[in-house]
């Protein structure tokens, strides 16, 4: 399977044991709301706000870090699809989070944004 958003096309890489792989590969139901050749998203089973959404690469990085270091365009790709996601949901309003690390509140670590959108934040 080739990679799109960067130049040069790569192999996907999954990790056998990893939650988020296994929803991108529909092993794993999941509530999808955007995909592509490289990125998948999809609803948060535990919402924290209206519309929470979140975008994985298809790519298994560990954390935010990872993928910034191995394809910055992948990053970039993310963020454009948040960003989309909420100009469709809340006027382009969104919060963005990528926790990194168990002390962090990462729990799965296979990387992932989460958009919160949708209404209102809190600060
Ligand atoms: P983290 O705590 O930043 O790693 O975020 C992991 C997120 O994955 C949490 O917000 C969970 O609610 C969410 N999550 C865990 N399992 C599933 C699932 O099977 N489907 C959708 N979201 C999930």
């Amino acid at each position: 399977m080739g990679c799109g958003s960067s130049s040069t096309r790569r192999i996907m890489m999954s990790e056998p044991d990893c939650l988020f792989c296994k929803i991108i590969a529909g092993e794993i139901p999941s509530e999808k709301v955007y995909e592509d050749e490289t990125t998948y998203a999809f609803k948060d089973i535990s919402p924290k706000a209206a519309v929470h959404v979140l975008v994985v690469p298809k790519h298994h990085y560990a954390n935010v870090a990872e993928l910034a270091g191995a394809d910055a365009a992948q990053l970039a790709h993310m963020v454009q699809v948040a960003q989309s996601l909420a100009d469709d949901a809340f006027h382009g309003a969104y919060r963005l989070i990528f926790n990194t690390g168990r002390d962090a509140g990462q729990s799965v670590f296979h990387v992932h944004a989460h958009v919160l959108t949708g209404e209102t934040l809190d600060e």
